[in-house]
């Protein structure tokens, strides 16, 4: 049994703004530290739970924010970027399940902490077959498309909600209780770990036990709506061959499958990007 830890870092134990998710800020040190935990402990509940390999992607920013150096021996680490497939680097490597830890909330979101979608700068809204898809979304339906269940996620109480409302029956671990975009009631990471290592143990045992929820399969063709946040964004991002302008602020293309419309959100948002 192989899993897949996919870990971004809004959602992680403690975070509550952007200064402690950006690298040039003092604040960062401590809570890459903190993320490390919070995947330390789930990698923990997955080899509890009865997992054989496990094996960490780093999603957030540049993707070298992990302590490689404390990290749990008994996993691998897929570090920095650009890689294939991003947020969920190695999800093409025959995994069983993937978990979500330290995630956040699509962009739009109420009482959500640093609830955004790829990019907060760049990104006002995204569709996948004209559904609203976050970060859970997107990174959900990559797996989807290489058979991979997502089967549980950590992160706010909104972020959760979110998981839950699109996957079913994830295993959740809810490490803050968001009142705003940039205020949480936090758990100490002792109690927030314990958490994350329950809700994983628990993942898999339900996946060994055959409970696990199904992979999120999208309809193709699928059509990828993008919201960007100033029309200039938009006059890059319909560069991309295949896209179309829809008005001001909107580009559209479709595709054949889930990994190729990841490929093309990246591709479009990276052209947007002043
Ligand atoms: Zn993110």
């Amino acid at each position: 049994m192989r899993i897949l830890i996919a870990a971004d870092m809004e959602g992680v134990s403690g975070v509550v703004h952007w200064d402690h998710v950006d690298s040039q800020h003092k604040e960062y040190a401590r809570f890459r530290k903190l993320m490390t935990g919070d995947v330390n402990a789930a990698i923990e509940g997955a080899y509890e739970g009865g997992a054989e390999e496990v094996i960490v992607a780093d999603g957030h920013g540049n993707a070298r924010n992990i302590l490689v150096e404390e990290l749990d021996p008994r996993a691998r680490l897929n570090s920095g970027s650009p890689s294939p497939f991003a947020m969920v680097q190695g999800v093409d490597t025959g995994v069983d399940a993937a978990m979500f830890v330290g995630y956040h909330a699509r962009v739009g979101s109420t009482h959500a902490i640093l609830d955004h979608t790829w990019s907060s700068m760049c990104v006002a809204n995204v569709w996948l077959n004209g559904k609203p898809a976050g970060e859970i979304g997107w990174n959900a339906a990559v797996c989807g498309h290489f058979g991979v269940p997502v089967i549980m996620i950590s992160g706010d109480q909104t972020a959760c909600a979110e998981a839950v409302e699109l996957l079913g029956e994830v295993q959740t671990a809810v490490v803050k209780q968001a009142r705003g975009r940039m205020s949480a009631e936090c758990l100490p990471p002792e109690l927030s770990r314990h958490k994350i290592r329950e809700a994983a143990a628990r993942a898999v045992r339900g996946l060994r036990a055959g409970q696990a929820p199904q992979a999120l399969r999208l309809e193709a063709p699928i059509q990828v709506t993008l919201e960007l946040v100033t029309s200039d964004m938009a006059d890059r991002a319909a560069l991309l061959p295949g896209a179309t302008r829809l008005e001001g602020k909107r580009v559209e293309i479709t595709v054949e499958d889930a990994a190729t419309a990841y490929r093309a959100f990246r591709s479009a948002v990276a052209l947007a990007r002043p």
